[in-house]
């Protein structure tokens, strides 16, 4: 039972305190699917906690490995000592990792790793004595975490506008999704090519000789669920090519599994130079973050026999052992689960299920891509987002349902072991929901 003031102690992030403090939602216990209430109630997790807990929750081989690691060797500082666990994990993650892309760094969070990598990105050009390059280029609807580098590249307003001045010398490509683009692009494979050259014409007008990187998630997760058109990637790869500029891929989301590879690199066939991932790395149990770049970019921070560039960036808890031990169980896991190729297999049904959906009162669009899905509502009248956030409420007090939400967008992204009953349960739920908020 909660006292008046334990609700008043805990500043919660900003959008969820009023809503929170007049219905609050609370968990006790997690395990495997599902999330259970402090009075014991099942709420089926239809998001993976927070689109990290891809293994399912509390899995014993986890659990075990934390314990294990904690009575053993609980911190370490990257600075001056290395640990077996922090090199196993990065050389397990350079394997999976595509192309050349076979050193990592480690931070602690989805923002950590996007602002490591745009330090990264901008001191590389520094560093290699190629000449300084100090733009950067975003994306409308990009979501890149809340530090002062990802605000800065990322393309949500609210996220933007009270926080004062921002990284300076920062450009954003237009989203790539309306419902009227994918009318529009079907059956029409160079559409995504045609959008990405909006990329040329904002370098061509910089001078792209000054552009040090661009940064887009593979696919825009928090802003709605918007698979890249066909083709846009790939020609983002060659437009970078073509200018030098490194390209940096936001696989926070998108990374272990959620579009059924290791990463989404590796499904749609494109190379970026640095790859940033955190969320389901240990599968949502130890905070942790970190990025993946390219041979070319590691060696020419590393020249020579000792480093004698001045220039430090670094954290408290990189490499944290609790962390590490956490990922190497939950990579064991994915590989031995088979969770990725099993995500492929699902995805059919998965995307089918969702879209029967399609012609309940207020549905707009929906989107489906690996083992995400996303549900557009219409608003009513004046009051933008009230019909989703009344839907996320009641699917957990009353359906026993979690799912996510974006202005009117539900979203959910089960964990990666979710059965095929449990597929047809969550859309059930779902298809309840929507009917409740009409
Ligand atoms: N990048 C992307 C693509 C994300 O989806 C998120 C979190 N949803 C972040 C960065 C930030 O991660 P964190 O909340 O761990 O800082």
């Amino acid at each position: 039972v909660l006292a008046p003031n334990d609700l008043e102690a805990w500043w919660l992030p900003f959008t969820a305190n009023r809503s929170f403090k007049r219905r609050p939602r609370m968990v006790a216990r997690a395990k495997d699917m599902h999330y259970y209430t402090p009075d014991g109630r099942a709420v089926l997790d239809g998001v993976a906690g927070l689109w990290c807990c891809n293994a399912g929750h509390n899995r014993d081989a986890i659990v075990s490995a934390i314990q294990a690691q904690a009575a053993e060797l609980d911190y370490s500082p990257a600075f001056q000592f290395g640990h077996a666990g922090g090199f196993a994990l990065a050389s397990r993650l350079a394997a999976m990792a595509p192309g050349d892309l076979d050193h990592v760094f480690f931070c602690n969070s989805g923002s950590e790793a996007v602002d490591t990598a745009l330090k990264v990105a901008l001191a590389y050009w520094n560093v290699s004595g190629q000449g300084s390059r100090t733009r950067l280029i975003g994306r409308e609807r990009g979501y890149h975490g809340v530090g002062f580098g990802g605000i800065s590249v990322g393309g949500i307003v609210t996220n933007r506008k009270h926080f004062g001045t921002l990284l300076a010398g920062v450009d954003h490509l237009p989203h790539t999704y309306s419902r009227e683009h994918q009318a529009f692009s079907t059956g029409e494979p160079e559409w995504g090519a045609h959008l990405a050259d909006d990329l040329e014409r904002i370098v061509t007008l910089h001078d792209a000789s000054t552009v040090a990187a661009v940064i887009v998630e593979p696919m825009a997760g928090s802003t709605g669920v918007l698979p890249p058109p066909k083709g846009y990637l790939q020609r983002l790869r060659q437009i970078c090519d073509r200018h030098g500029i490194l390209l940096i891929f936001d696989e926070v989301i998108s990374g272990f599994g959620r579009l059924g590879h290791a990463f989404a690199a590796e499904r749609y066939g494109v190379t970026p130079d640095i790859i940033t991932f955190a969320k389901a790395v240990n599968s949502g149990t130890v905070p942790m973050g970190g990025i993946l770049v390219s041979s070319r970019i590691h060696d020419a921070f590393m020249k020579g026999p000792e480093q004698t560039i001045e220039l430090f960036h670094g954290y408290t808890y990189s490499g944290h052992p609790l962390a590490c031990a956490a990922a190497l169980a939950t990579l064991d896991l994915y590989r031995d689960e088979d969770l990725f190729a099993r995500t492929r297999r699902l995805e059919p049904a998965f995307g089918a299920a969702m879209m029967s959906l399609r012609g309940l009162p207020n549905v707009l669009d929906i989107r489906t891509l690996g083992l995400v899905g996303a549900i557009d509502l219409a608003s009513r009248p004046d009051a933008a987002g009230a019909r989703a956030f009344e839907a996320m409420d009641r699917a957990f007090q009353e359906h026993g349902l979690m799912i996510r939400i974006t202005g009117e967008t539900l979203a959910v992204t089960p964990p990666l072991i979710i059965s095929e009953d449990q597929i047809g349960e969550l859309v059930d739920k779902l298809g309840r929901v929507i009917r409740a908020v009409a």
